[in-house]
């Protein structure tokens, strides 16, 4: 198991921080850029076809929370079920930039802002 560290590969499009993830520092996971299993993810597909790196790129929607493959009946019942505020991830990315909040989160230990 390695640590957490600070690495803006690692956050994902949706704005969570797989490197402070429990499955990736468990090596069970390679992350959200790298597992092109998670074909399920709509924010994840968008953000592929977009070739953007996060939602905080989005020139569709300046608010994240306004779009339907970002915020549904899913996504909210996700983040109620694992208490994650992925829009405050988005928000923090706009404020400090990948590399800021990838900082951010290993300095915290935790993929998601806590809603
Ligand atoms: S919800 Fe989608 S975009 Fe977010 S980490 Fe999972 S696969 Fe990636
Ligand atoms: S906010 Fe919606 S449209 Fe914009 S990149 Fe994210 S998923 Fe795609």
């Amino acid at each position: 198991m390695s640590a957490i560290q600070a690495n803006a590969e690692l956050v994902a499009h949706c704005g969570l921080y797989c490197g402070a993830c429990k499955s990736y520092i468990g090596g069970k996971c390679k992350g959200c850029h790298e597992n092109s299993k998670a074909t399920w993810c709509k924010v994840r597909s968008c953000c592929t076809d977009k070739q953007i790196k996060t939602c905080a790129e989005c020139t569709e929607f300046a608010d994240p929370q306004a779009c339907t493959k970002f915020n549904n009946f899913m996504s909210k019942l996700f983040g109620f079920v694992f208490n994650s505020d992925r829009a405050a991830c988005i928000a923090q990315i706009k404020q400090v930039g990948l590399e800021g909040h990838a900082t951010a989160m290993a300095e915290l230990g935790s993929h998601t802002i806590k809603r």
